[in-house]
């Protein structure tokens, strides 16, 4: 395997959260709690979890947009939170995101031309003839064209909106794209060009993906490895053959159980997940997903389970198979 762009230790991310007149903190919302894994150079790791789970803050914490509150970060070879200011600008031309709506990330008021140059001039990047050659270049990498460079997002479908913001996150030449629920918002016939684009980029520019998604389906066909969040914390961590062929998390399982599957004469074996995922302010003691665990011992209401792997590249945190039920 390649060598990791990015590699996370116990990051925590917790946001004070404050009540009454006077504003007075009253508690904390741990929005991410001690989650580790590595994204190696050219792979697509998958990040899945339902609204809530810390997924986009752990997204965010990546690229700087958040502070962590402990932890830390490390890309190809830097800590993040000790680099200094501008270090950290040169470091954001290599990492880009690409974000769920691509129109409210666009500014409507610009045309596609101004967008695409934006990132250029940011960082300084080439004189105005070379911006407008590369600007036009990434159009049509991303399947548009060079009369597309005078229309305004409005101007534009859903799915051309999000190859404007591919095109937009390539500007720089990043190495790593964070992209948080990219096709989330797409019709599904054009999630699949648009998941088939991001993984022709990846080939042809050698890109690595953090691509996050609350739904197993989506990352499925794009992901060398997956890892499953809740509530904060990573309790499943595969590669895609691995985790799709014998998940082992009773979460995952509920996760993969709820994809459709276009199969009249399919039934299900594992039960789908009841209620909803519990206050992040005020999570359940020990295994955080106890309250909805079909496998619940007295053990999880106690202890919370440490990620342990359980077979090569197959990690996961459930007291069902630390080996001490
Ligand atoms: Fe279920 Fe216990 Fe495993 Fe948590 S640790 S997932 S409650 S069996």
């Amino acid at each position: 395997m390649s060598k990791p762009l990015v590699k996370v230790k116990d990051l925590q991310k917790h946001f004070p959260v404050h009540s009454g007149m006077l504003g007075r903190k009253t508690g904390v919302v741990k929005a991410v709690d001690g989650v580790s894994f590595e994204v190696y150079e050219g792979e697509t790791l998958g990040i899945v979890g339902e609204s809530g789970c810390g997924k986009s803050t752990t997204g965010r914490l990546i690229m700087r947009l958040l502070d962590n509150t402990g932890g830390s970060i490390e890309i190809d070879g830097r800590k993040v939170s000790e680099l200094s200011k501008q270090d950290m600008r040169a470091m954001r031309r290599d990492i880009q995101m690409v974000f769920q709506d691509p129109y409210a990330s666009l500014n409507p008021r610009h045309t596609i031309g101004k967008i695409l140059e934006e990132p250029l001039i940011v960082h300084g990047l080439g004189n105005a003839k070379e911006r407008k050659v590369k600007v036009s270049e990434f159009l049509k990498i991303v399947g548009l064209s060079d009369y597309h460079i005078n229309r305004y997002p409005h101007q534009f479908s859903g799915g051309q909106r999000q190859r404007i913001g591919i095109a937009r996150a390539l500007m720089t030449n990043p190495k790593l794209i964070i992209a948080d629920e990219p096709v989330s918002a797409l019709d599904v016939s054009i999630q699949a060009q648009v998941l088939n684009l991001m993984q022709k980029l990846q080939k042809d520019l050698g890109l690595t993906y953090l691509f996050i998604a609350h739904d197993l389906g989506v990352v499925r066909h794009i992901s060398n490895r997956v890892g499953v969040m809740y509530l904060g914390r990573m309790v499943e961590l595969a590669v895609s053959e691995s985790l799709y062929g014998e998940p082992l998390h009773p979460y995952t399982q509920a996760l993969l159980a709820s994809v459709p599957v276009p199969d009249p004469d399919f039934t299900r074996e594992v039960k789908l997940l009841d209620g909803d995922i519990p206050s992040a302010s005020n999570p359940p003691s020990g295994c955080t997903f106890h309250t909805r665990c079909p496998f619940k011992m007295e053990r999880c209401l106690q202890e919370v389970p440490q990620m342990i792997e359980v077979k090569q590249g197959h990690s996961v945190a459930c007291h069902l198979y630390d080996g001490a039920q």
